[in-house]
């Protein structure tokens, strides 16, 4: 029979994996669960502000931390998880093909994109309505798109789609832009990139395919705006239902709520990366918080005593 694991990490993106590589150098009896290896990063086509590399593309950035991880002793399940739930003072995670015990637990589950909420968006979804200018910028060939959102992220969809597009248009709803300083002077630089500002789309209209957005007031004399297609980047929801449902407190966003050693308020589960409450959010920042929630796994583990059970497999044999 098998002890549980000391940590198990839900969740597969940078920072469950950076969270398992430490976690593996501290001896930790570690499992990661992760529904899609690399997570959110990969889906960007550049990164230069991860330390120690000045110019990546968010896939090879997950690829490095995923083979550091690898060069420890962790167990890795290509799995989405079910279900947390406390089984004495340990927990018991679950999913289709597993059932494992833990005696601590971290959320690195992530986010999904917040949609726009109107109408049209569902009709057109993958027909001119998409999330990912990596994905499916290259549809966009010599075409006119529009990006709604003005985050760093909206910034960085804008100046990709510009390798495809002949002509990209920002849609905000607020007067500036307010990606990292950099972004938005390369935005401003950019012949190919316009902003509508104080701007809302609030419907997405076509025939088979999307053809043009209606906005909240008027651009160029008309609210009806030609378009081949809008990436949606106006931020994402926090995966957090598995961590609500174990009783984990959460923000009014839905977002872990976290201290700085990445405690949550019940002992033994710890929460980091973009499912957390932490304002910024970046594959770094992440990553220490994975790191902190690892350093504090180590201290718990050590200094408690535990009445996990054995996982059913084990008390049917
Ligand atoms: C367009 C764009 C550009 C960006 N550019 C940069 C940049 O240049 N630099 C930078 O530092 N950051 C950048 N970011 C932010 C960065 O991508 C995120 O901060 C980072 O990826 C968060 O990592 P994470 O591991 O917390 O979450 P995620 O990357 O979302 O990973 C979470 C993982 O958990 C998995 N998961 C969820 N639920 C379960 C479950 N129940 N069971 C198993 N697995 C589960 C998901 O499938 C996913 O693989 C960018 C983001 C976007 C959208």
């Amino acid at each position: 029979m098998t002890d549980s694991y000391d940590l198990i990490i839900v969740g597969g993106g940078c920072v469950g994996f950076a969270a398992a590589m430490y976690a593996g150098r501290m001896q930790l009896r570690t499992a990661i669960f992760a529904e899609q290896r690399g997570g959110t990063i990969i889906l960007t086509d550049v990164v230069e502000n991860y330390p120690g590399f000045k110019k990546l593309t968010g896939t090879e950035l997950a690829e490095k931390i995923i083979e550091h991880a690898k060069e420890y002793d962790i167990e890795i399940f290509d799995e989405k998880v079910a279900s947390v739930e406390k089984v004495g003072n340990c927990y018991r995670v679950s999913s289709r093909n597993q059932s494992l015990i833990a005696k601590t637990v971290l959320f690195a589950t992530g986010t999904i994109w917040r949609k726009l909420g109107v109408p049209g968006e569902e009709e057109y979804a993958n027909k001119g309505v998409h999330y990912c200018a990596l994905c499916d910028g290259a549809f966009y060939k010599d075409k006119v798109v529009g990006v709604v959102g003005g985050s760093d992220s909206a910034a960085k969809e804008a100046l990709l789609l510009t390798q495809w597009a002949k002509k990209v248009y920002i849609i905000y709803r607020k007067e500036n832009i307010r990606a990292e300083p950099i972004n938005t002077k390369r935005v401003a630089e950019n012949k190919k990139i316009e902003i509508i500002p104080n701007t809302n789309v609030v419907e997405i209209k076509g025939g088979k395919f999307m053809n043009r957005a209606i906005l909240d007031k008027p651009y160029n004399g008309s609210t009806e705006f030609s378009l081949d297609a809008l990436f949606i980047e106006i931020g994402h929801i926090a995966l957090s239902d598995l961590a609500k449902n174990l009783g984990v407190a959460c923000n009014q966003k839905g977002e872990i709520v976290t201290n700085r050693a990445a405690e949550t308020n019940l002992p033994g589960i710890y929460a980091a990366g973009d499912v957390g409450d932490a304002p910024f959010k970046q594959a770094i920042t992440g990553v220490g918080e994975g790191v902190a929630a690892v350093f504090s796994a180590f201290e718990y583990v050590n200094n408690n005593t535990f009445d996990c059970p054995k996982d059913e497999k084990e008390e049917q044999e």
